[in-house]
């Protein structure tokens, strides 16, 4: 028969099978760090959601007024394709991935950066 140890400090468990910490202090503990990972991943995203903007914003800067760039241009500098905030459909059809105030929308191949703006 296995013998079943508590989740946050290992101790041997008796009584109900059930039984996954071996008091209130253990389990509270062991939830309280879950917590604190899922805050942990959080703000790492939120990190990699304002890096993007950078980016977005200095290569907009950067380019010509209404001048295509590749994806990879930005992919260089660290972009982050999987993270955005919203999605804003302008004028066109094809959808604007936003990071906060700034997004891009793709144009054939290439992709094309704009200011957002933002309900107030
Ligand atoms: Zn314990």
């Amino acid at each position: 028969m296995n013998q079943r140890t508590c989740l946050q400090c290992g101790a041997a468990l008796q009584g109900r099978s059930d039984k996954k910490f071996c008091d209130d202090y253990c389990r509270n503990i062991h939830y309280h760090r879950q917590t604190g990972n899922g805050l942990r991943q959080v703000l790492n995203i939120q990190k990699m959601l304002r890096k993007n903007r950078k980016i977005l914003e200095e290569c907009l800067r950067l380019s010509e007024a209404g001048k295509l760039i590749s994806k990879a241009s930005l992919e260089d500098r660290g972009y982050r394709f999987k993270y955005h905030t919203h999605t804003e459909l302008l004028r066109e059809k094809t959808p604007t991935y936003c990071c906060f105030d700034m997004g891009y929308r793709s144009v054939g191949t290439k992709i094309e950066i704009v200011r957002v703006r933002l309900p107030e």
